[in-house]
């Protein structure tokens, strides 16, 4: 056996990764190079749709020992093309829209590769000098697109160490938090001889207020990172209160104030309440002036979780959706949705820019008081410069551009939808109010047992479709050509029974009808393949 050729351990090879670009021929330049160039091509030579089991992809990944040999860079490139682009998710597949993440414009990437060569942390100015202007003025931008305030306010506020219009964050989640660790801190702040949860904690916070406990309020189809969110800040998943929502998925304004009648006779402070401007399963909007009046009323933050649907305030055609957003004291944008930035950046907008005082934090050595350092605001510390990316897109794109992608999405998807609803074997479940729709597939000769069964039969053969969307989606999947991905819902017109539904985002702009299309009559042909269920529903009936 030839041995093979191993690379040196010396400090001048090491070196040389800091010094030398790599050359124009080596495996990995090439691999840039191609990808750069087409990128669908690019993947579909190199993504191989065909199963690998997760079982198989771990015994890739199984090696708990760090290398203790430098590898050549060429080898390893290889060894990723084979290992793990092989079996990447095809996130920019047109015929991929099962999830929230899409294709990216070329021009990002690029971009990406400047920004981390840049390596810029926003933490603080010392280390990203332009970057933290740059960052205060996007934040502008999106605080504009929502709250809508003159140009005074912006030329006052922007740049004014004093204020702070927003944050910037990985995503989502983490904007939640911060929106909730504000609403939190500022319900418990100093008074009297109490100095502030800040300093003495929960604990002491409600016995000093001499509440029970506290509470934030949110529908039923609030997104996860809701109940991290309860967690982290003390108030436990059974604080973050799930209201009913009606037969659109908005959440129901009646059972949101009896809980918080319920909630006051027992002493619990609802400190927030959530809007959701864009369901994560469903694509739909609250009533959020509605919300505004109660949290008024009630004396509540109001926050709006528009992560996936505030994109929509891009375009003038479609803006009215969110009507009453502009009336939140805090809102959660996702850029790496439907700003079609990479993973991760998402933003949290607040209207009043000195509320993130009852967050504020200080340490010696960096982020001296006064300072305009981004990291005296954020949950976050060292963070990159992807503001890059959002700034450049705002410019890139522009907001006409937005508008075209947001107008043709919303548009698809009521094509999509009609075209479901043309077909006697489908059935829509959810009305797109954004690009966000469901349904299923049921089969004609079950319909018809359907329309006569009792209640009771009628649990149980939807119990057996449930188990028929499960395998066409499963199947769907494993073949790889499309992918929508499922949910479960519990649809009024179905007596609130649960419901698995087929759930489609349209975010990607190259998925056209035609491709939506196919996904349908594939999805129809998989159903006959289920010849297991198939009996069993024969054999019922
Ligand atoms: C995606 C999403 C989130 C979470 O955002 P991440 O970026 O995944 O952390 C929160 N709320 C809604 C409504 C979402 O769609």
């Amino acid at each position: 056996m030839v041995p093979e050729k191993i690379a040196d351990v010396s400090l001048e090879n090491i070196l040389q990764i800091f010094t030398l670009p790599e050359k124009p021929d080596s495996t990995l330049a090439k691999m840039e190079k191609q990808i750069s160039e087409d990128r669908n091509l690019f993947f579909s030579e190199h993504i191989i749709s065909q199963k690998k089991t997760l079982n198989d992809m771990e015994q890739d990944f199984s090696n708990s020992a760090i290398p203790e040999q430098p590898e050549f860079i060429s080898k390893h490139a290889q060894h990723l093309l084979d290992a793990l682009v092989a079996h990447s998710a095809y996130t920019s597949s047109p015929s991929f829209v099962g999830h929230m993440t899409s294709a990216l414009p070329y021009f990002l990437m690029s971009l990406s590769k400047i920004m981390i060569a840049l390596n810029q942390n926003l933490v603080k100015i010392e280390t990203s000098k332009a970057f933290t202007p740059l960052e205060r003025q996007v934040l502008g931008m999106l605080h504009r697109l929502i709250y809508s305030k003159n140009e005074t306010f912006y030329s006052k506020r922007m740049h004014n160490s004093k204020y702070s219009l927003g944050a910037f964050c990985s995503g989502g989640t983490i904007a939640n938090i911060t929106a909730l660790w504000v609403a939190r801190n500022n319900a418990l702040k100093a008074q009297g001889n109490f100095t502030g949860i800040e300093k003495e904690g929960l604990f002491r916070a409600i016995q000093y207020y001499g509440y029970s406990g506290l509470a934030v309020l949110v529908s039923e189809r609030a997104h996860y990172s809701l109940k991290k969110a309860a967690d982290i800040l003390g108030i436990g998943q059974e604080g973050l209160v799930m209201i009913k929502t009606d037969s659109d998925h908005r959440i129901d304004c009646i059972d949101l104030q009896n809980k918080i009648t319920t909630l006051r006779t027992k002493k619990v402070k609802p400190f927030a309440i959530i809007g959701i401007a864009g369901t994560t399963e469903t694509g739909n909007i609250d009533p959020l002036t509605e919300l505004a009046a109660i949290c008024r009323k009630e004396n509540c933050h109001f926050h709006v979780d528009a992560a996936w649907g505030g994109a929509t305030l891009m375009s003038n055609n479609h803006r009215h959706l969110l009507d009453g957003i502009e009336l939140a004291d805090s809102v959660t944008i996702d850029a790496h949705k439907q700003l079609y930035i990479p993973i991760g950046v998402g933003m949290v907008l607040f209207k009043k820019p000195d509320i993130t005082n009852s967050i504020e934090y200080h340490a010696q050595y960096v982020l001296r008081k006064g300072s305009k350092d981004l990291g005296t605001r954020t949950l976050e510390g060292s963070r990159s410069g992807i503001v890059m990316l959002v700034y450049a897109s705002m410019h890139i794109i522009g907001r006409l551009g937005y508008e075209l992608l947001i107008d043709q999405s919303i548009e698809k998807a009521e094509h999509f939808a009609s075209l479901i609803n043309q077909q006697s074997d489908f059935e829509l479940l959810s009305q797109p109010e954004l690009c966000l729709l469901t349904y299923r597939y049921i089969p004609h000769r079950i319909q018809k047992i359907l329309s006569m069964a009792s209640e009771k039969e009628i649990i149980e053969i939807n119990a057996l479709i449930n188990e028929l969307t499960k395998f066409i989606q499963k199947r769907q999947r494993d073949i790889g050509k499309s992918f929508v991905s499922r949910t479960k819902l519990n649809p009024v017109k179905w007596k609130r029974i649960e419901i698995v539904a087929f759930r489609v985002v349209l975010a990607n702009p190259l998925t056209t009808l035609d491709i939506l299309k196919d996904i349908l009559i594939e999805q129809r042909k998989i159903a006959l393949q289920d010849a297991k269920l198939n009996a069993r529903i024969r054999s019922l009936f």
